[in-house]
């Protein structure tokens, strides 16, 4: 019997474990004794830019090298849901709006992000699923629903967190890049 086990009283269900289970124990223990390490790192991290993008395929080293011609070369934190904006407000998937808001939290927390940047994108098959329309076949429609969209996300990041600068983007398949004014 070990002298941490000592302190345990008969009915604490240490027992019942057997050897090889309190064993287990003090590992769990022993390796708590570590917390102060990651704390250490958390101070040295900083980044930037909290980025939101889609995961459509066509346009995800895109986006990569669209953050690195901007001058934020692994510099930012980045979140990518099913249609950028449209996954943080939209009712129809209220796992996707907790996702964004918990990383967004995170990333405050670890990294000290200043500036939030959403990249949406034309041709969004995710705003197709939720408003069951192709937007693509009309470009002024479309920038529209992504304004409308970017408009309500901002003004709930703006009430959560204020302090956080914040850009808006839609890309297009041909890569080009128009800022949306919200
Ligand atoms: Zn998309």
């Amino acid at each position: 019997m070990t002298i941490e086990h000592s302190v345990h009283h008969a009915g604490c269900g240490c027992r019942t474990l057997g050897r090889r289970g309190f064993m287990k124990m003090g590992a769990v223990a022993g390796a708590s004794a570590l917390l102060p390490l990651p704390a250490l790192a958390q101070k040295k991290a900083k980044a930037d830019v909290f980025l939101l993008s889609c995961m459509d395929y066509r346009l995800v080293t895109d986006v990569t090298k669209y953050m690195t011609e901007k001058g934020f070369y692994d510099n930012y934190d980045h979140v990518i849901l099913a249609g950028a904006s449209l996954a943080a407000v939209t009712p129809k998937f209220p796992d996707w709006n907790t996702t964004f808001w918990q990383h967004l939290d995170v990333a405050i927390q670890l990294h000290g992000i200043s500036k939030l940047w959403v990249v949406d994108h034309r041709d969004c098959g995710a705003f197709n699923v939720v408003y069951g329309q192709d937007f693509a076949k009309d470009p002024a429609a479309e920038t529209k629903i992504h304004t409308e969209v970017m408009t309500q996300l901002d003004k709930e990041v703006a009430k959560r967190h204020p302090s956080l600068t914040r850009e808006y983007y839609l890309m297009n398949l041909d890569k080009k890049v128009e800022k949306i004014a919200v």
